[in-house]
């Protein structure tokens, strides 16, 4: 069976055939580090990162490029409201780079946490400036813009595609956001043509105090906030590209916005092919949410008493593309779950490691025939993710496996373990505790997949003397890379 992906655009389920056979990029939209992250900003990561270990899975070399917005993102997508990022900084009495530094580190050690893989290129808006300007430029040639104001904006009325990215149904997130309804027009940007046209640049505007600034050829200002992900999409990706995606939110403004700015610079369509979005986790109150305040933090989860991976299992156990329900009930349920599983786990490695023991008579005590009944359970589980990524379906695999009596448990420990390579929940570490077997140190396996995660970003730069040099740094350490089909992987020496 191939990979079926939901597709934004054209609101159906797709067969993934990428642009270039056996290579995939993909962007995720990456958090605004103006504060922790609340686990429902987490959902969308653990997504992107079962898409990514699924198509690994499959053979595909992946690209995976995430951005960190460090300036411009304003507490309203439509250019509303007040920058997120300033006003965090005043809040807390330091610089916006200081901020965003302790929050893209306090990001990255949630996602460790929930063993969510880190892209091959994380990149900084801050760190993009001239990329955005040349695209900008090219949109401004292209006549897709207009000046008001002091500030820059693309002028929806040239884009006759403006807003072909919908949900489905009768959902009142329509284009352009509930602007597009009429609705909540007080405090609009009296330069803009038409309610839906965004920000390209700023040079003058409410933020007199804007911290960071930058040249531009519309004066000294800094860039609306959608432009960051066309430019760094396209640096590291191409002008055209596989796999898009990001929480359902970003539907109606943001991702209606940077394509219209990337098809309206590039003049290709369509700009990206696949476009996956999740749906939100939501409380009993509604959505959770930043702005809204009291959120909970996966830290806060930790500080109760719970771990990363009991969220993650939690997270895998609904669909992406439906609301998930928070509350500790159903963390517990989760918690139960896991910890049942690594019970069966554990079991398993236990009794394989008997087979195979010193007691054991040569080449084991027996070599069973129903390995093909795991594979076939292994089939199925691939199967399930094929079918639109259903972790959950995939997870019921998994149990299914771990406690079929008519497998044994060779078998169904190797099968485990493979089927946890895409679902992340920690399953070989439990396997080398109950085998006795010395535990992987996942603080020396995470410094690793930086590094080649470093490297790629360098290869992709061109900047190949620094990727080699990366590659000799591990070979010092013991540590050998192998470049594949599949990425890079590494073993000791
Ligand atoms: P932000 O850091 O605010 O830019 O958001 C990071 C990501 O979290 C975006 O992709 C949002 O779509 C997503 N997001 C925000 N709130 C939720 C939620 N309650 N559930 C799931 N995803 C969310
Ligand atoms: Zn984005």
């Amino acid at each position: 069976m191939a990979l079926t992906l939901y597709n934004t655009l054209g609101r159906k389920l797709e067969t993934f055939r990428p642009l270039e056979q056996g290579r995939v990029g993909l962007y995720g939209c990456g958090p605004t580090v103006y504060s922790d992250a609340h686990i429902g900003n987490l959902r969308p990561y653990v997504v992107h990162d079962i898409l990514g270990r699924t198509l690994r899975r499959r053979g595909y070399e992946l690209l995976h490029v995430m951005n960190i917005t460090d300036v411009g993102h304003l507490s309203g997508d439509n250019d509303e409201g007040e920058d997120k990022m300033v006003k965090s900084a005043a809040q807390r009495g330091e610089s916006v780079l200081e901020v965003a530094d302790l929050y893209t580190r306090a990001f990255f050690r949630d996602t460790e946490r929930m063993n969510i893989r880190r892209p091959g290129v994380v990149c900084k808006a801050t760190e993009h400036i001239p990329e955005m300007i040349d695209l900008i430029k090219r949109i401004e040639a292209r006549g897709f813009s207009y000046e008001a104001g002091g500030n820059l904006y693309f002028d929806i009325a040239k884009f006759p595609r403006y807003g072909d990215l919908r949900l489905p149904g009768g959902d009142s997130r329509s284009p352009g956001g509930d602007l597009g309804l009429g609705q909540n027009r007080t405090g609009l940007d009296k330069n803009k043509r038409n309610p839906q046209d965004f920000a390209l640049w700023f040079t003058k505007s409410k933020f007199e105090n804007q911290a960071l600034v930058w040249d531009s050829p519309w004066g000294r200002g800094y860039p609306g906030w959608h432009i960051e992900c066309s430019a760094m999409s396209i640096k590291y990706l191409g002008e055209q590209f596989d796999i898009h995606a990001g929480g359902v939110d970003h539907v109606p403004i943001h991702h209606t916005n940077e394509i219209a700015q990337s098809e309206a610079a590039t003049g290709k369509h369509p700009w990206v092919r696949y476009w996956l979005h999740n749906e939100f986790l939501v409380m009993d109150k509604g959505k959770m949410s930043k702005s809204s305040g009291g959120f909970i933090t996966l830290q806060s989860l930790i500080d109760e008493g719970w771990e990363a991976l009991d969220y993650r299992y939690l997270l895998l156990s609904g669909h992406y593309r439906s609301q998930l329900q928070f509350s500790r009930e159903a963390l517990e349920g989760a918690r139960n779950a896991r910890k049942a599983l690594g019970d069966r786990v554990r079991a398993l490695a236990a009794a394989s490691a008997a087979l195979e023991g010193p007691d054991a008579p040569p080449g084991g005590r027996r070599s069973p025939p129903d390995g093909l009944r795991a594979s076939a359970r292994v089939a199925a589980f691939d199967a399930a993710l094929d079918e639109d990524l259903s972790t959950p379906k995939a997870l019921a695999e998994l149990w299914g496996l771990v406690r079929d009596k008519g497998v044994n448990p060779q078998a169904a420990l190797r099968g485990a373990l493979d089927m946890d390579t895409v679902l992340g929940l920690g399953l070989a570490e439990e396997a080398a505790e109950a085998m006795g077997l010395p535990m992987a140190d996942p603080g020396f396996d995470r410094e690793i997949e930086g590094v080649i995660a470093e490297r790629a970003a360098a290869k992709q730069a061109g900047d190949y003397a620094r990727a080699d040099a990366l590659r000799e740094a591990l070979k010092d350490r013991g540590v050998v890379l192998e470049d594949g089909k599949a990425g890079t992987v590494w073993r000791r020496s």
